[in-house]
Order: C-alpha cells, then structure tokens, then sequence
C-alpha cells in the first residue's frame, strides 16, 4: 500500500519513518529543491499547479494526506477526484487556511476564542483597532505560519506600520492575550468516527516559534484541559474529520481560548513518538488507511525541545538516558526547525532534573 502525502518536510519524514514498521510504503509531492524525505521515499517535485505532475502522482493511489496546510486547495480538489480518499476532508483544509474562517467556525461552534475582526483594508482596520481596542496582534488571514505573518499594535500610530508590513492584504485584528500558559490538544478521528486525544501539551513560542513542549502538560489544571478536549471532540465532529487534528489553545484568567488549528500531525505532538503508546504520526496513518486507532496514553513526563536556526553540540543529549534525537537533515537557516529532542522520564524532578543537564551543556531548553 503506497501512501500519498503532500509536503516532504521533516512532518512527512515522521509520517513515513511511523508508516514503515506498518508495511507502507510513501510517494511524496515536494516543490523544495531539498527535502527531508529526501532518501526515505519516492518524491514527485514539482509545483502545485503543474496538474500533469500531480495527476502522476495521485496515480494507483488509494489514499492522499497532507502534511502542510497552505498546499493551494485547488491542487487538492484535483487529487481529491482522482483518488478514492484524501483526508483530512477537503472543507478542514479550506477553514483552517484562512484564519477569518477558522475563527468564525469555532464562534459559530460555540468554541471560545480571542475576539477578533475580519479587516480588508486600512480603514477597516482603524475601526477595528477602536472597537476591540489595544494591544491587538494584526495577521494575515492566509499562509501565516511560526508567526510570520503577524505583528503587534501597541498603540494607534502602529496601525499604518503593521498593515503595510504585512503586506496589505486581508487579514483578521484579533485582542491581544495576557495568557497564563499556552497548551494545545491533538486529536484523531477514525473515517468510523471513533476518537482519541492525546493529554494535554504544555507549549513556550518565542517569536512565534514552538521552542518547547512538556506532557502532560504541569500548569494545565483539568478544568482547562476538560474544556479543550471536548472542543477538539466538537471540532473533529463538525468536520465529520478524518485524521490527526491540533488545536492551539491560551489558557488566561479563567478561561481555555482556542487560538488556531492545524488539520494535520504537530510540532507540539512530536513527544508522542517516544512519549505515548502509539504516535500522532501513527495514529494519523491508521486513521487516513480506515486501521483501528492506537492508544494516545502515556505513563511518562515528556519534555520535546525544538533546534532552531542551528545545530548545538549533542553530546550530552546522546549521553542522557531516555534521551532521543531526531535530525530532520534540513541546511541551517535563521529560525528554521532543524530537529528535535525528546526527554522522557519516570518522574517530574527527573525530567527537570535531566532538562537541567541539557541546559548547562548548552542546549536551549525554553
Ligand atoms: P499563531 O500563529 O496564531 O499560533 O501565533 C503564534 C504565537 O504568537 C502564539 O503561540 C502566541 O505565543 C502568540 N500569539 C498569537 N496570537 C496572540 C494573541 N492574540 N495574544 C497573545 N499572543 C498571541
């Protein structure tokens, strides 16, 4: 069985490197000139819009996945003719590439959220600024991603500077947060509607980047995560989805405000390779192929700490025990996910305890 997966980065790597143990075997579609499935599966590269490439590739394919939603919904409606199954379903993908349509699904779904403004203009953002007040963090509506894409409005005269930095293109005002904690919740649907969440992941961005993720997540009081959990349950419902879905959540004050959905595998769920009885990668591979879902339990402490812009020197990653490392062999580049490390443990104070070994041998660990 050959698996379809658009996007060959180091999400697709994963999928694959989880899908071999299983029998299957991979055909990417990748534009980059490099890929991180590069060497691992066959790869078509080529644009998006080169239709004869993707009717090449969807050919004898049973199923189509992605791993990258900003692939352009026109070149997924094209596959989705032509294979018997593309998941996660065509109409995730269209909502969660435009955060004004993310945003109204989950008002509409009754799923707490920021408040926010859909703004096409100058003008229609001086009022939003004045209705929703500031601080405010301004996004494009389209292709944002480890915060590119977003600026934040401190006062009125910041207005004219964001909006042209962003290119003047559509884009959604949405309240600034004072958060306590980030978290986010990754859940699974089979095409049999039975579901499985992961526990709760406990997230530190910097410059809008995951930098690190800790499960179970330690600050997130049940309460919250209850909440989470069942506006993932809600939203994979809705979509009648099939596949691994993440929802990003704040938790501030007394509330769980859903940020923004990925309908695909997650940075903040790759601890679930070594962390949980079966991986986010895996279950996403049983859900799309109709196989029964995996456990998502745990019995450890998790910490998954992100390599930014560069390679530290490993050493004392590899001479930790339970201390796993994955090199996504991507060229180093000023804020790009170049691997990860995972610390798993039987205990809290062991994990801080190695994290603080980690952190004294150089390796960033927040
Ligand atoms: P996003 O691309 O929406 O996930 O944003 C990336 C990161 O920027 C988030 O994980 C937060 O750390 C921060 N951020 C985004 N939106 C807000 C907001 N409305 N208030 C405060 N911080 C935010």
């Amino acid at each position: 069985m050959i698996v379809g997966i658009l996007g060959g980065g180091q999400l697709g790597r994963m999928l694959a490197l989880a899908g071999y143990p299983l029998g299957l075997r991979f055909r990417f579609f990748e534009p980059a000139e490099e890929a991180p499935v590069d060497g691992l599966a066959e790869r078509i590269r080529a644009e998006y819009d080169d239709y004869e490439a993707l009717a090449r590739f969807a050919d004898g394919l049973d199923v189509v996945t992605y791993e990258f939603e900003n692939v352009p919904i026109e070149a997924v409606r094209f596959l989705a003719e032509r294979v018997p199954h593309l998941y996660p379903p065509l109409a995730a993908l269209e909502v969660s590439q435009d955060r004004a349509l993310e945003k109204a699904f989950f008002e509409r779904e009754g799923i707490a959220g920021p408040a926010f403004e859909a703004v096409d203009s100058i003008e229609e953002l001086r009022a939003a600024v004045a209705r929703l007040g500031l601080p405010a963090m301004l996004k494009t509506r389209r292709f944002g991603y480890d915060g590119k894409g977003q600026a934040l409005l401190h006062n009125t005269e910041d207005t004219a500077t964001a909006w042209q930095q962003l290119g003047g293109v559509p884009c959604v005002l949405e309240q600034f947060v004072p958060f306590d904690r980030e978290f986010s919740v990754i859940g699974v649907r089979g095409p049999d509607g039975a579901i499985a969440l992961y526990p709760a992941t406990e997230n530190i961005h910097r410059e809008g980047i995951l930098r690190r993720s800790l499960a179970p997540a330690p600050g997130v009081p049940q309460e919250f995560e209850d909440t989470a959990r069942a506006a993932v349950t809600h939203t994979l419902e809705a979509l009648d989805y099939t596949g691994v879905l993440a929802v990003e959540f704040f938790m501030a004050g007394d509330a769980a405000l859903a940020n923004e959905m990925a309908p695909r595998v997650h940075n903040s769920g790759h601890w679930t390779i070594e962390g949980a009885a079966t991986s986010q990668f895996e279950n996403h591979l049983r859900a799309v192929l109709g196989l029964p879902l995996g456990s998502t339990a745990t019995n450890s402490y998790v910490a998954m700490l992100n390599l930014i812009g560069a390679v530290p020197n490993l050493d004392a990653a590899y001479a930790l025990p339970d201390t796993h490392l994955h090199l996504y062999g991507k060229t180093p580049r000023a804020g790009r996910k170049l691997g990860h490390i995972t610390v798993r443990t039987p205990s809290r104070d062991q994990l801080d305890a190695r994290l603080a070994t980690l952190a004294a041998a150089g390796i960033e660990v927040e």
